[in-house]
């Protein structure tokens, strides 16, 4: 039972032990203290997964080179990976249960929004990605060389080994939105989640052994992301990597990874940019402009923290937004009536609290919220500041939480000004009814996805990343393909 909410036989039994982790074929049981998951609705430890260390590392590369070089992933049919593919998306959705209440449990998340949402979009991934691997090709060409008569081809080949480093915010759709490219590319995938959060990613692993994706070719390592990190990314043999997480530690990582010329995707924080014109529908965009700031507790990368409202509806917005924040009901992810959750730790909340707190020494004042909630768990008021400086920390950090400053401006530059007025650059949205002026905006806006009338919705097919010090490098679509590939040119002498 969590809260009174009863928790399936399968979920139970998966709890039952300290979950061990994948290097090959082997299930291992760590050295060193295991990791504690700690449910966020209550405080208390609801399981456990053995940690890797740095000499797992090496045997986890080891493995996956060797599967890489004997080429018992990439050597199979393209037909055939994509059917192995297809099959893991089948065993995600068998085990969608198992998989939501973990990612409940562990994340606080909304039991609805893990179901049908990430669970069901980590199953699409595979399914997406099985689609592409029998589509990879690299062209033909007519070489224009003097005299001679050339056909030149080009080969798209997986780029090696990849470490795949994710994030807790979201981890079992993270987990598959890298590794289901990576092995759609053909490559090896060593993965490191989390340490809040490495559950979902361990059974992703074992789902995938079961699919029949040969074993040495994915490994999982939870355990501390400096030593695993660090272990990774230093590591000769492995040729990429994938990391998702705060822009301070992907900041480290593009400096370490400089040495080596290893490729490196970053997919990192963002401030982004919610823009409300009095001409939008207000009740829409207003709804629009909580979910943005308030779903997963603003625990989103793309969460809409800095909500930037034309003068003439600045009091409409601010006070609809605060009736929107009032009525939510904060609980346990598993209660059909809570529509927020808490935010993943005590040390996370504490962070938030801050920023909170100096930013109303700054002057910044609090229209709701503010504060920690009383009694268990770890959840937060949902946060509306307004009369934030935009230089101010508030405006200009990224909090990851519920918490949203409102600030006013007077015409279409005014606002480009201002929402352009970040480090970051990964996601915007415009709510407007002038149709000119949402495809002017969503031009002139320096971010990696920008949407009209509409806040963070996911799309597979579409690319999406940072600009600035939002990251470097797409993921999904053929671009997310594409970050697990060489580009080989071949040129054959024909006459
Ligand atoms: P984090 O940077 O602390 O950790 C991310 C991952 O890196 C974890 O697996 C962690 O163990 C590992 N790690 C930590 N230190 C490391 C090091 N020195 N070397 C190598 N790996 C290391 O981030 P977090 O707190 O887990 O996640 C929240 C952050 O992720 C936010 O900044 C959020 O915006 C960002 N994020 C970005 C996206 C995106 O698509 N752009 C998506 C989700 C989350």
């Amino acid at each position: 039972m969590t809260r009174g909410y009863p928790l399936t036989e399968a979920t139970r039994a998966f709890l039952a032990a300290p979950r061990p982790y994948l290097i090959g074929a082997a299930w291992l049981e760590g050295k060193g203290a295991p990791l504690v998951g700690i449910d966020p609705v209550t405080g208390e430890p609801f399981g456990e997964a053995h940690a890797a260390d740095a000499a797992d590392v090496e045997k986890a590369v080891a493995q996956a080179s060797a599967a890489f070089d004997d080429k018992r992933w990439r050597g199979k049919t393209p037909a055939e990976r994509q059917r192995i593919l297809l099959r893991v998306a089948d065993l995600i959705e068998r085990d969608r249960e198992l998989l939501a209440e973990l990612e409940t449990l562990n994340g606080g998340k909304l039991f609805g929004a893990a179901l049908h949402g990430e669970v069901a979009a980590a199953a699409e991934t595979f399914r997406y990605y099985a689609g592409w691997v029998t589509k990879i090709d690299g062209g033909t060409f007519d070489p224009s060389v003097p005299g001679q008569s050339f056909l030149g081809y080009g080969r798209r080949e997986p780029a090696g080994v990849a470490a795949l480093i994710a994030p807790w915010n979201g981890p079992l759709v993270m987990a598959a939105w890298k590794l289901a490219p990576a092995l759609a590319a053909g490559c090896s995938a060593i993965i490191k989640p989390s340490e809040l959060t490495p559950f979902t990613t361990l059974h992703l692993a074992a789902l995938a052994l079961e699919a029949g994706v040969p074993e040495g070719v994915v490994a999982v390592l939870p355990g501390d992301g400096r030593e695993l990190g660090q272990a990774l990314v230093r590591h000769p043999a492995v040729a990429k990597i994938s990391f998702t997480g705060s822009t301070a530690v992907g900041r480290q990582l593009m400096t370490q990874a400089g040495g080596s010329l290893k490729r490196l995707s970053l997919e990192l924080g963002g401030k982004s940019p919610v823009l409300l014109f009095a001409d939008a529908d207000l009740p829409g965009a207003i709804a629009g402009a909580a979910d943005a700031i308030f779903g997963n507790a603003g625990q989103v990368c793309v969460a809409g923290s800095r909500l930037y409202v034309e003068r003439a509806a600045y009091g409409d917005v601010v006070a609809g937004l605060a009736g929107h924040a009032r009525a939510l009901k904060l609980g346990s992810g598993f209660a059909p009536e809570t529509q927020m959750g808490p935010l993943i730790s005590a040390a996370h909340r504490r962070n938030v609290d801050g920023f909170v707190e100096r930013a109303v020494t700054a002057g910044a004042k609090a229209v709701t919220g503010g504060a920690m909630r009383d009694g268990p768990g770890f959840f937060y008021e949902p946060t509306i500041l307004v009369d934030a400086d935009q230089g101010s920390e508030i405006v200009q950090s990224e909090v990851f939480g519920p918490v949203v400053t409102v600030i006013p401006f007077d015409g279409e530059a005014e606002a480009l000004h201002l929402a352009n007025g970040s480090d970051y650059g990964l996601a915007a949205s415009v709510w407007t009814r002038d149709v000119g002026r949402a495809h002017k905006m969503a031009a002139e806006l320096r971010a990696g996805i920008v949407w009209v009338n509409s806040h963070g919705i996911p799309e597979l097919a579409m690319p999406i990343g940072g600009m600035k010090q939002s990251g470097q490098g797409r993921e999904h679509g053929f671009a997310g393909l594409e970050a697990f590939t060489e580009f080989k040119s071949v040129m054959v002498r024909t006459g």
